[in-house]
């Protein structure tokens, strides 16, 4: 979604901008694994394990479409670009865009290549010390140091950013898929010691109602029916642009189908969001658990009674438990594996889907410091051990042992 905003900007502009989506499922000459309501599994290649992560017992994999599908798709590019943007969304996803600016200054030994997006913005020093990338953008590309240096690049002056400064998350041109994305703010003003969501974005942005139900409409036109909301917090101020939403969708006989897979505030959560959800089709839901410590939360966006209150206003709305998911934290430094174990029992008597979220140690956010103490990984110098997948802070790291009994008490009713 950051890069389409960014190339809505270049577009608005009058640069002309086109998408080359590796994890996109459209490119009809490549089998894809299948999926439904556009939720799946990427494709993957098992591509040699970086030496640092010789003794995790993971094989290490280059997700989306074929190495050589796009190399060939790069290549026939024309005209050729005069600048090529790269994003990186995981910090410890960094060799995938090394391979790729490789590959682009391979193709086009001049061309300015810039980096931005998660990993550039929070691994900065990182990714510069890599020498791959011209320019390495850190934070959004609105912002007009960023926008200048961009244009600099290009070696043109900058003109001046559209004056319509509202995101532009059109997605026509760029992501033909079966499904839409749909954001309707930028950053949460909750910050939780083991999110970047403030780094990222400090502020806490609505967008408005207009923008949004336009990007919709054109959807709807292109005969989407997925929509999946991508908004750290959704239900904050609803009556802004999400009440309004659902009232349209609520018209459209069921035709549409609503995901929420960031985890929902359950305190937000009144019997009249959730009747209206219901209505307006909403499919998959996750809650933002994390904990069945009330107590000794590792943050403070929920009670007991906020929990019960949010769980009984969807069931009361006609949801019905298999469509309800409970995320939980795993794998926190110093966490209690008990602690876990407890969660995923009381998300099972409360009668919904325990789901683990595996923690990944972010820099920036504020339980960083602890994980950098806690981890035997050097996490702080190397992005590679930031992966969830490693379990970087969990005692002992992974293992298909531990995998395997977390799997049997998920599984367990
Ligand atoms: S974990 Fe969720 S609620 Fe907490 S700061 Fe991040 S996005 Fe906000």
């Amino acid at each position: 979604m950051g890069l389409i905003s960014c190339l809505n900007m270049l577009n608005r502009t009058g640069a002309n901008v086109a998408l080359l989506d590796c994890l996109s499922p459209m490119w009809s000459d490549v089998a894809w694994n299948k999926t439904r309501h556009g939720q799946g599994h990427f494709p993957k290649t098992k591509i040699p394990k970086p030496q640092v992560l010789q003794g995790v017992p993971r094989q290490f994999s280059r997700y989306g479409l074929p190495f050589n599908a796009v190399k060939e798709s790069l290549r026939s590019i024309y005209p050729v670009p005069d600048l090529v943007l790269l994003t990186c969304s995981m910090t410890y996803w960094y060799p995938g865009v090394l391979s790729m600016a490789s590959l682009v200054k391979e193709i086009w030994p001049d061309m300015p290549v810039a980096l931005g997006g998660v990993y550039a913005t929070l691994c900065s020093r990182h990714a510069r010390d890599l020498n791959a990338f011209d320019l390495v953008v850190q934070g959004p590309l609105e912002d007009p140091c960023n926008w200048e240096r961009v244009w600099e690049l290009l070696s043109a002056p900058a003109p001046s950013i559209p004056s319509d400064r509202e995101e532009d998350f059109e997605q026509k041109e760029f992501f033909p898929a079966e499904f839409s994305v749909i954001l309707g703010s930028r950053g949460c003003p909750f910050s939780c010691d083991y999110c970047a969501s403030s780094c990222l974005y400090p502020r806490f942005k609505q967008r408005s109602f207009r923008k949004i139900w336009q990007e919709v409409s054109t959807q709807l036109e292109n005969n989407i029916s997925d929509f999946v909301f991508y908004d750290d917090a959704l239900l904050l101020y609803p009556e802004n642009w999400l009440l309004p939403l659902l009232e349209r969708f609520s018209g459209m006989q069921n035709t549409i189908r609503l995901h929420a897979p960031n985890a929902l505030h359950v305190r937000y959560l009144t019997p009249d969001i959730c009747k209206m959800f219901f209505e307006a089709g909403l499919k998959t839901i996750r809650l933002g658990l994390e904990s069945a410590d009330f107590e000794n939360r590792p943050d403070s966006k929920l009670t007991r009674e906020e929990w019960d209150y949010g769980l009984r206003n969807l069931f009361d709305a006609g949801f019905c438990p298999e469509q309800i998911g409970a995320y939980i934290l795993f794998g926190l430094p110093e966490q209690d594996p008990d602690n876990i174990a407890n969660a995923i029992q009381f998300a099972h008597d409360c009668g919904v889907r325990p789901h683990l979220a595996y923690y990944s140690p972010i820099p920036g956010s504020k339980l960083f410091p602890k994980a950098v103490e806690n981890s035997p990984y050097p996490i702080a110098e190397e992005p590679l051990f930031q992966n969830r997948a490693i379990w970087p802070c969990y005692p002992g790291g992974f293992s298909w042992e531990e995998h395997a009994k977390w799997q049997g008490l998920l599984k367990k009713a």
